[in-house]
């Protein structure tokens, strides 16, 4: 197949139609990649009634804009979407597409990665062009050691690991020329049905899009101490995280669940109280700009990966740092 010489980015839109910030991010990254590939970058979005989302799209700095609008496409399903992005790829031709690592795209470029004959890397953080190729680089081994891989095959399918880039910037004009793709789809043959789709109701912050995370792990001794957790999440506007064990006890949602196995968190700010710092937790908090760690053992792990810790009981640490902290808001009690 002969190649376009673009970086596509898969842009997914939210239940309320809007552009998701991962999207965005990966575009910031797509840039970065057409740099190094001399290329220019795209969207594909894929979805029902889009124009809106679509015309948001087209001032964040994309040459083109790709859109597949058909009403087989308004819940997500994964033959329809990967029968639709195929058809797209055959219009757009491009050399390089990039998803966000997102439930969707865990599930779609598999997919894509065996429909195209072509090689996946997943939750990538970074590329780099050694001799001539390009190297895309994961954190592997509970992030412990940074490994880069070179695809063989074309187009480059790679999934990108959330908050690593920023967001692209929205520019006052919008840039992007906008492609209408005409797919066929077909249901009468589907192998899987989407019977329903539930959106469970969330409060607060979201884990992954939160700038502040206030993590509490098996130490913080049960529900009570998850509700100080949640008073100092709610405080610094943050989302509440958890390591494992408080998920497995039933203390934490298990979408609260940091680690190899939970959400990979990059914020601003990530407080871990009563978590020791095993490898599997490190992993999907290590990307945090600033750590702040409570535990009352001072030998812990945890504050190995710490920018500022405070060795100490929770029950003693988090009431005083709440006190503190509600001084500094302007919220305390005025003596
Ligand atoms: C395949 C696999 C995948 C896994 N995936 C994940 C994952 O995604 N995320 C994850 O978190 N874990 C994961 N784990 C589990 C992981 O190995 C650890 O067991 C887990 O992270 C430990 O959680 P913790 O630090 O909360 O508990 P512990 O290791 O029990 O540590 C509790 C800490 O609290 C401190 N403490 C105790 N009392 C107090 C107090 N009063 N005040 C202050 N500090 C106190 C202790 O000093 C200790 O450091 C995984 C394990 C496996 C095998």
């Amino acid at each position: 197949m002969e190649r376009d010489n673009s970086v596509l980015i898969f842009v997914e839109l939210g239940p309320d139609g809007g552009i998701l910030p991962l999207s965005l991010e990966c575009v910031t990254a797509g840039r970065k990649l057409a740099e190094l590939l001399g290329c220019g970058v795209d969207g594909l979005v894929l979805g029902s009634s889009v124009g809106e989302a679509v015309q948001e799209l087209s001032h964040f700095g994309l040459d083109r804009v790709y859109v597949v609008d058909h009403p087989l496409l308004d819940i997500y399903h994964p033959e329809m979407a990967c029968t639709a992005f195929l058809q797209a790829c055959e219009v757009e031709k491009p050399k390089a597409i990039l998803m966000g690592e997102s439930l969707t795209s865990v599930d779609l470029a598999p997919r894509l990665a065996f429909a195209l004959n072509t090689g996946l890397i997943t939750d990538c953080v970074g590329f780099e062009m050694e001799e001539g190729a390009i190297h895309f680089v994961k954190p592997v081994y509970s992030s412990n050691v940074m490994a880069a891989y070179a695809l063989a095959t074309e187009p480059y399918l790679v999934t990108m690991r959330s908050r690593v880039e920023d967001p692209a910037e929205r520019r006052g004009e919008p840039g992007a020329e906008v492609i209408g793709v005409e797919v066929e789809l077909d249901n009468s043959a589907l192998e899987t049905v989407v019977v329903e789709r539930i959106l469970e109701e969330e409060e607060g912050p979201k884990l992954t899009s939160s700038d502040i995370i206030v993590s509490g792990g098996r130490g913080v001794g049960g529900l009570e101490g998850f509700e100080q957790i949640a008073e100092l999440a709610a405080l610094l506007n943050g989302a509440v995280g958890a390591s494992r064990p408080p998920v497995d006890l039933g203390w934490a949602s298990p979408k609260a669940q940091v680690g190899q196995t939970g959400e990979k968190v990059g914020p601003s700010v990530y407080i871990a109280v009563g978590i020791s710092g095993a490898t599997q937790h490190i992993a999907g908090m290590s990307a945090s700009r600033t750590i702040v760690a409570i535990n009352k053992d001072p030998r812990a792990n945890i504050f190995k990966v710490a920018d500022y810790g405070v060795a100490g009981k929770h029950e003693e640490v988090l009431p005083a740092f709440l006190e503190a902290m509600k001084q500094v808001l302007g919220q305390g009690d005025v003596e």
